[in-house]
């Protein structure tokens, strides 16, 4: 095959539908999320692939289609469909990746669940992923992989196509090497991502983590260092370094580094705020709510979103003020993943028997201080909810990014609105004029949601202004183009975009 750029993600980048008795693929419903953007690279290129698993009852079933052409608004491309079966999705995603990789990246050593990890087959489906790639990229071509649950196929990859280009987008945090250490396989991971050419994370404490974790373990050579000022890190300097390593040496291998915060697409964002049907369902939720104040939290039902935490503060905040009795409403969006996985439901139980708690203590026959919402909220509707929220509050324990924190300000085309914060969350790296809280600290959970009810119209609009200046700078248009600056090269065919 022939493609100067090959996208390898493990989901498929539509939504595939049957519609009488055949198969249709379809954009996927959320106009958010990373797929969009990562299609948008296609009419960058001037052929692209796409690498995905999906589930199949029988692997060698000669009916299984293993390669479509998809034509859609980003062009034409392939899709490369790696056949898996339940046992070997079961094995890779949901215990490897979910049960052992992803406590550990979000520093949750208690959660950690090592036992039951199949090595061999999550080496086995990344060496496919890296054989499907290899098959799909031209002489020279980009190979763009994405995320842990494929940290193995650059180093395969690497194996068997040594011309291709090959960059890793890292999408959750990087954690100390303390914390990444507690992994056995730490060091044929690294190896894997010191295969690469480029090696991207969201904020410069992740570099930072990851070359400290690297030069633990392997004899990496830090060749070139980058000033962190002003690019992505206006807000909170004392969670980033002042200088970050940006290039790398292994083995006479040169290996660049580099921050590229995700950012959200603030235009569309602001054009879906300022639609009628928007301010008419604004209105609604405000009218409904009377002269009681929304707190908004937002987030995928998740031990790492901070949920519980956050139900103890509010309580906390009704029994020491009285006075917001009846005067405040805390609607909770957590949305449950989609996999039937016990820890996700522990979770949603665990937030619905504390929600149910604090209603029956505080509620009245007219007043319900919780909404608790266990299902995902269209896009639009989401936005009516942003405009209408007196606070968005959002304190995730850890977050690699967190899209929602700038969603809701690329939302706020009044300019008002208050945003709490986690700092744990890595957008509060370029979003130092919302209320930082940390959700460790029952202390300062507590002030930040007391400081935000407080806050005076021209502090609240000023913080804003400011933040939707960095939303609108660091957009997902930035991103694309920081990443396509280090993806490009000889290798890259670029063409304009239309
Ligand atoms: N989202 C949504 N409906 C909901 C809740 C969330 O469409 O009811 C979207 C939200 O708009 C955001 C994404 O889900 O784009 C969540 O991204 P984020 O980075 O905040 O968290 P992640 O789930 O990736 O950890």
């Amino acid at each position: 095959m022939s493609s100067n750029l090959v996208i390898v993600y493990h989901r498929q980048p539509y939504t595939e539908v049957e519609v009488d008795g055949k198969i249709e693929y379809h954009e996927n419903k959320s106009p958010n999320g990373i797929v969009p953007t990562l299609k948008s690279f296609f009419g960058r290129f001037d052929k692209g692939s796409w690498v995905a698993w999906k589930e199949a009852e029988d692997p060698n079933n000669p009916d299984f289609e293993r390669r479509i052409e998809i034509d859609d608004d980003f062009g034409t491309y392939a899709v490369s469909r790696l056949p898996l079966t339940r046992a070997q999705v079961k094995s890779f995603y949901e215990v490897s990746s979910k049960e052992a990789f992803w406590p550990i990246l979000h520093g949750f050593k208690e959660r950690y669940n090592y036992d039951p990890v199949d090595w061999p087959t999550f080496r086995e489906v990344n060496w496919a992923f890296a054989e499907a790639a290899a098959a799909e990229a031209a002489q020279g071509a980009v190979v763009w992989v994405h995320d842990y649950n494929l940290w193995l196929v650059p180093g395969y990859l690497r194996q068997l196509r040594p011309d291709v280009k090959i960059s890793f987008f890292h999408h959750t945090p990087f954690p100390s090497a303390d914390m990444f250490n507690v992994l056995p396989w730490r060091k044929e991971i690294l190896e894997s991502l010191l295969a690469c050419d480029v090696v991207g994370f969201h904020i410069p404490r992740y570099v930072a983590n990851f070359v400290s974790a690297a030069r633990s373990m392997l004899d990496v050579e830090v060749t070139k260092r980058q000033k962190v000022d002003d690019d992505f890190a206006t807000g909170f300097s004392a969670l980033t370094e002042v200088s970050v390593p940006s290039q790398l040496d292994y083995k006479g291998h040169s290996i660049r580094v580099q921050a590229s915060p995700v950012g959200v697409d603030a235009d569309y964002i602001e054009e879906v705020a300022s639609r009628p049907e928007t301010a008419e369902k604004t209105a609604q939720i405000r009218a409904d709510l009377g002269d009681r104040r929304l707190l908004l939290s937002v987030g995928r039902t998740d031990y790492t979103k901070g949920g519980i935490d956050q139900l103890e503060s509010f309580e906390r905040l009704l029994e020491s003020n009285p006075d917001l009795r009846g005067k405040v409403r805390l609607m909770h969006v957590s949305v449950p993943a989609n996999q039937n996985m016990t820890v996700y439901e522990n979770i949603q139980a665990d937030l619905e028997q504390m929600a149910g708690r604090i209603n029956g203590r505080f509620g009245t026959l007219d007043w319900q201080p919780i909404a608790l919402i266990s299902r995902a909220i269209p896009f639009a509707e989401l936005v009516s909810y942003y405009r209408a929220a007196d606070v968005a509050w959002i304190t995730p324990l850890a977050d690699g990014m967190n899209l929602v924190a700038k969603e809701f300000c690329a939302a706020r085309v009044d300019g008002d609105g208050v945003l709490v914060l986690s700092e744990f969350a890595g957008a509060a790296v370029e979003m130092g004029s919302a209320l930082l809280t940390n959700p460790f600290s029952a202390r300062s959970m507590d002030s930040a949601i007391e400081q935000a009810l407080n806050m005076e119209a021209p502090e609240r609009q000023d913080r804003m202004r400011a933040l939707r200046e960095t939303v609108q700078r660091y957009d997902i248009r930035f991103w694309a183009d920081h990443q396509m600056q280090a993806l490009g090269g000889d290798a890259a065919k670029v063409v304009e975009m239309s």
